[in-house]
């Protein structure tokens, strides 16, 4: 069988069967190595595996790992020189901001969106509590939300209470993987609940999103909304993993910076303090 992992805990996975959609509980391979010596885990939440029943048992062995397209990796916590793979083949990532509220500020969303752009996964920002906003906050907003458009990233305004622009919320995940990440308390189970068909699946949602603070579960989890539609939960993982970027590399992930890289005189710029950097300008 062919399947996706959509809970891992290190020691065992569940798998999704990419035709029926059963969930199997199963283990790697004991021979498995790790082709990288600095990684901690060989399989994440989202890898495609092959897999099969052992004898007379519930559990299954994977047996193969399919090519990643990307993922996501951040320090382990355990040994610090190696990182840990949070999550792999991510459609967009997701990230679920508030003005108020929390407060979210610009210069989180923009550590989001270069990280983002640093795992090569296109990324999606929502301004989620619209309908508490006084009208300056909501011309604020709205002057970010042309910003962050104007440089080719998608943004929606929404808000649970007024129901603003909840199809279009769905009709972002709808098709995709999604990894969505936010401050605590911002409302991503909330948009989730509020879009969800599946009642079980709900409440599965909220438990965990729900456990925010606890230190219950820090493994990400993949729920499906619907065929083919999934969304990645990755508590308390708040800054999208991990990267470790030179200076003079930073502008490559800034889309409206890297267009003119080429137009700056110098090598090696880092756009700060260079007289006559076209950046800068
Ligand atoms: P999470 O921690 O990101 O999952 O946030 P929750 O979904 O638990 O939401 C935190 C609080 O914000 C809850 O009391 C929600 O009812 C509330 N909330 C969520 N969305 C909105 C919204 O659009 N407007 C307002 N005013 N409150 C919201
Ligand atoms: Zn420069």
């Amino acid at each position: 069988m062919v399947g996706i992992v959509i809970k891992s805990t290190g020691s065992w996975y569940e798998v999704q069967d990419a035709e029926t959609g059963r969930i199997f509980r199963c283990r790697l391979r004991g021979k498995f190595k790790l082709n990288d010596k600095k990684i901690t885990n060989p399989l994440a939440v989202g890898d495609r595996v092959t897999f099969h029943q052992e004898d007379q048992s519930e559990t299954c062995i994977i047996t193969e790992i399919g090519d990643r397209t990307n993922y996501i990796i951040r320090k382990s916590v355990h040994k610090t020189a190696h990182g840990h793979i949070v999550a792999a083949n991510i459609d967009q990532a997701m990230l679920i901001a508030s003005l108020t509220m929390p407060r979210t500020s610009l210069g989180f969303i923009d550590r989001f969106l270069v990280n983002a752009e640093s795992f090569r996964i296109p990324s999606v920002v929502v301004f989620n509590k619209w309908d508490l906003l006084e009208d300056d906050e909501r011309a604020y907003i709205e002057e970010a939300v042309g910003m962050y458009q104007s440089i080719g990233y998608k943004t929606l305004i929404t808000s649970t209470v007024s129901n603003l622009n909840i199809d279009a919320f769905y009709e972002l995940l709808k098709g995709k993987t999604t990894l969505l990440t936010g401050h605590s308390g911002v409302g991503k189970s909330t948009l989730v609940n509020t879009i969800a068909p599946d009642l079980d699946l709900r409440t599965d949602i909220i438990s965990t999103f729900a456990n925010k603070g606890k230190h219950t579960t820090t493994f990400a989890q993949m729920f499906e909304l619907e065929p083919d539609t999934f969304i990645i939960d990755t508590p308390g993982i708040k800054e999208l993993g991990m990267i470790e970027l030179e200076a003079a590399n930073i502008s490559h992930y800034f889309p409206e910076m890297r267009e003119k890289l080429n137009q700056c005189k110098y090598h090696n710029c880092i756009h700060v303090n260079e007289p006559g950097c076209v950046i800068k300008q």
